[in-house]
């Protein structure tokens, strides 16, 4: 799941110049996310209006980055046609494959965060999509994604009672260590992990 949060009306009013906007929203993550569902397209719907936008129509497609037809969503939605600029309240994915097949000027309602998951609680940054995962070896905990340094050999050292110099939040490489101690394999933590490759990331390179 994509994890996003809904940028201030502030900062869209900002970029969002054009006077009759179609907004629309994400059936998927964004939905389940409360941050480009129904309910938010409708909100975001009334705040535009009262801040004097002319709201051309509005959608929510089932999957914002999966659109098999084009041509589709303009025969259901005409009002796309008349509009002069599109809101995408999606993640990035979405607004990238709208902004490819729409001729329309795009603006993203959202901020794309994290490739995470919700168990129990919404959980962020699990996977930093490098290409190559090698996540077992740190008991299932992805210190590419949850170390701001992306760190793959040991903690910096630089933490303080737990919690990382960075920005606060536990060090990932605590919680390595206290995941692979429960599943009695420290010895994963002699294994020295050779340099990424980073083209694999940008999913140019596949070897
Ligand atoms: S090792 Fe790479 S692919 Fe695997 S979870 Fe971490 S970032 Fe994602
Ligand atoms: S303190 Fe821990 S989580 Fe923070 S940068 Fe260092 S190793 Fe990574």
């Amino acid at each position: 799941m994509i994890i996003s949060t809904q940028k201030e009306l502030k900062e869209i009013l900002k970029t969002l110049k054009e006077d009759s906007i179609f907004i629309i929203g994400c059936g998927k993550c964004a939905t389940k996310l409360h941050v480009g569902g129904e309910t938010e397209v409708l909100e975001m719907k009334n705040r535009l209006a009262k801040a004097g936008k002319t709201i051309a129509g509005w959608t929510v497609l089932s999957s914002a980055c999966n659109i098999s037809s084009w041509e589709e969503v303009l025969s259901l939605n005409p009002g796309i046609g008349r509009s002069a600029a599109l809101l995408i309240m999606s993640c990035g994915g979405g607004v990238s494959v709208i902004s490819k097949l729409s001729e329309k000027q795009t603006y993203p309602a959202l901020d794309t965060e994290s490739l995470g998951g919700i168990g129990g609680e919404i959980q962020k940054e699990q996977c930093g999509m490098c290409g190559e995962c090698t996540i077992w070896k740190y008991g299932g905990i992805c210190p590419v994604a949850r170390c701001p340094k992306g760190l793959l050999n040991g903690p910096c050292g630089g933490a303080v009672e737990g919690k990382c110099e960075v920005d606060e939040r536990k060090c990932a490489w605590d919680e390595i260590y206290d995941r692979l101690k429960k599943l009695g394999k420290l010895s994963h933590l002699e294994f020295i992990h050779t340099p990424r490759n980073h083209a694999k990331k940008l999913g140019r390179k596949k070897n």
